[in-house]
């Protein structure tokens, strides 16, 4: 039996964790914070239920067979996330990759012939991914033939995948796009919505098949989702401990030998770093001389993912009226004014300017919101850089900023959902300072570290990539990963606790 310390409790720390525990080591988890979840959870405010941050997640079967594995499949309820796509040239409820292309073959009858030559390309990318969706990753299979299977039929499909998207793997969604379309114009924003700013075009596939076809939401809430992972690992044997910061990863030759939290040691044989990447190594590492002089550099260096500014609002309207109004319990909205970019931080108007998205908790669990009132969240991705750094550390400057921009997306969705600025009951709103403040995620990154393929810190941006130079210290969380996303921190819990037997 290994004694493990495990640094955070969201989805990566707490699969690792389960793991491990199940696995009968001697596993604790420090986390800074008072909830678990990281990322992935949610508060209550005067009765009102928001998600603090992840409104979603892809499955690829492999997360529902992950928490089978774990035991707390049936404790929460997984349901599809689908939305409602709306602009000047397109009001749809899109429940499949297919209706998403009719929507854009409807709206734009003129471009025919570049839709056709665009999804050619797009399809062939798509195709190989939903079917491997389809298939469990060998690492969840428990059977010898089961793995076999699954091994197999993952390869096929990944080398049509390659084949498919090799030729777009370091090219950008905005380059790939206007091959096809003006730059800005309104089909063109339509596809680029449907992944980060500038990613790869290679991963568009992957995209269009987690939107449109895998994409899922939890209906009691993401909180109750890490609860039920913390209560398990509670259950096997684990200890959680809250409000519990780790200040240092100690070492000993060359070797990570415990952490130091709260001023206290706590021995350990491995150790996890389940949380931000550049913080573990040019923050938390006792000794930097163990990483080599350029990866120290390129962790520096290195870009992070976009962060995201969300709106928290409690509406004087029942869930049935909201419905009536929003049709789903997700809105997309597309319209966005031409040279609209997330990269320029010093755009004062973005958030006039931007699309963004819309989403309800309490319209499918009415247990969310008090009773006769619902719940309604609006997010958009955002520079975290924005306005020198969203105020360069004036309070009242950053107070005003953050209300200009919960007031710009409350002006915009109280067109689509008239009267709702009387309605408001509750409001708040999250800035990038705020999710790295919560979580420690550098520049409240939203989901590890740059989707654009000529900044990538990994070579592979499809690898999973938990060792470190550090003997016996893993990453367990979405950093391990290029493109992060809950299934990221999945894909590095599981192989954190396959790592130590
Ligand atoms: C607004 C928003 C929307 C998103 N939407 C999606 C989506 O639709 N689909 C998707 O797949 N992904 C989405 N993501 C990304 C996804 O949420 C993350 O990639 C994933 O949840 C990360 O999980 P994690 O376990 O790696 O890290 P985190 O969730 O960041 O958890 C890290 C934990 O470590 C703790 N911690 C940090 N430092 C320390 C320390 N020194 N000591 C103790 N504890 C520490 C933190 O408090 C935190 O609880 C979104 C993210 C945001 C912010």
């Amino acid at each position: 039996m290994a004694k493990v310390a495990i640094i955070g409790s969201g989805m990566g720390g707490l699969t690792a964790g389960n793991l491990l525990a199940k696995k009968g080591h001697d596993v604790t988890i420090f986390e800074s914070h008072f909830m678990p979840g990281g990322y992935t959870a949610g508060f209550w405010r005067k009765g009102f239920y928001f998600e603090s941050g992840t409104l979603s997640f892809e499955s690829s079967s492999t997360m529902f067979k992950a928490m089978e594995q774990i035991g707390i499949k049936d404790k929460v309820t997984f349901i599809r996330h689908k939305a409602r796509w709306i602009s000047d040239d397109y009001d749809e409820c899109i429940e499949s990759y297919a209706d998403f292309k009719k929507m854009l073959y409807n709206a734009y009858p003129d471009e025919k012939e570049n839709l056709n030559r665009c999804f050619k390309k797009i399809d062939a990318m798509y195709k190989p991914i939903h079917a491997t969706g389809r298939i469990p990753s060998a690492d969840v299979c428990t059977g010898f033939s089961e793995k076999l299977d699954a091994t197999v039929k993952s390869l096929w499909h990944g080398l049509r995948e390659i084949k498919a998207a090799l030729p777009y793997i370091n090219m950008t969604t905005s380059e790939f796009l206007q091959q096809f379309f003006e730059k800005g114009s309104g089909v063109y924003n339509a596809l680029y919505k449907c992944g980060y700013p500038e990613m790869s075009a290679g991963i568009l596939g992957g995209a269009m098949n987690t939107l449109f076809e895998d994409y899922w939401t939890v209906k009691e809430g993401m909180q109750a989702w890490a609860d039920a992972l913390a209560d398990n690992f509670q259950n096997l044997g684990g200890t959680l401990l809250m409000k519990a910061p780790v200040d240092m990863i100690l070492t000993k030759d060359r070797k990570a030998i415990g952490v130091a939290s709260k001023g206290r040691l706590h021995t350990a044989d491995y150790v996890v770093s389940a949380s931000d990447y550049k913080r573990t190594f040019l923050e938390l590492l006792d000794d930097k001389t163990l990483i080599p002089d350029e990866m120290l550099a390129r962790i520096e260096q290195s870009p992070v993912s976009e962060g995201i500014f969300t709106v928290y609002l409690g509406l004087d309207m029942s869930n049935a009226e909201l419905r009536k109004r929003m049709k789903m319990h997700s809105l997309v909205l597309c319209n966005e004014e031409k040279n609209t970019d997330v990269n320029n931080a010093d755009d004062r108007r973005y958030f006039e300017k931007a699309g963004f998205m819309a989403h309800s908790p309490s319209m499918e669990n009415q247990n969310l919101s008090p009773e006769g009132k619902s719940s309604l969240m609006l997010q958009l991705m955002t520079n975290s850089g924005w306005m020198n750094n969203w105020g360069n550390g004036n309070r009242q400057e950053y107070r005003n900023l953050k209300e200009s921009a919960k007031r710009a997306l409350i002006i915009k969705i109280a067109k689509v959902i008239p009267d709702l600025e009387s309605r408001i009951v509750f409001e708040e709103a999250a800035t990038p300072l705020t999710y790295e403040r919560y979580t420690g995620n550098s520049n409240g990154a939203s989901s590890a570290w740059s989707w654009n393929p000529r900044k990538k810190f990994f070579k592979s941006p499809v690898s999973t990539n938990i060792e470190t130079p550090v003997k016996n210290l893993y990453m367990g969380s979405c950093w391990a990963t290029q493109i992060g996303g809950v299934p990221g921190a999945l894909a590095a819990g599981y192989a954190c606790a396959k790592k130590i037997k």
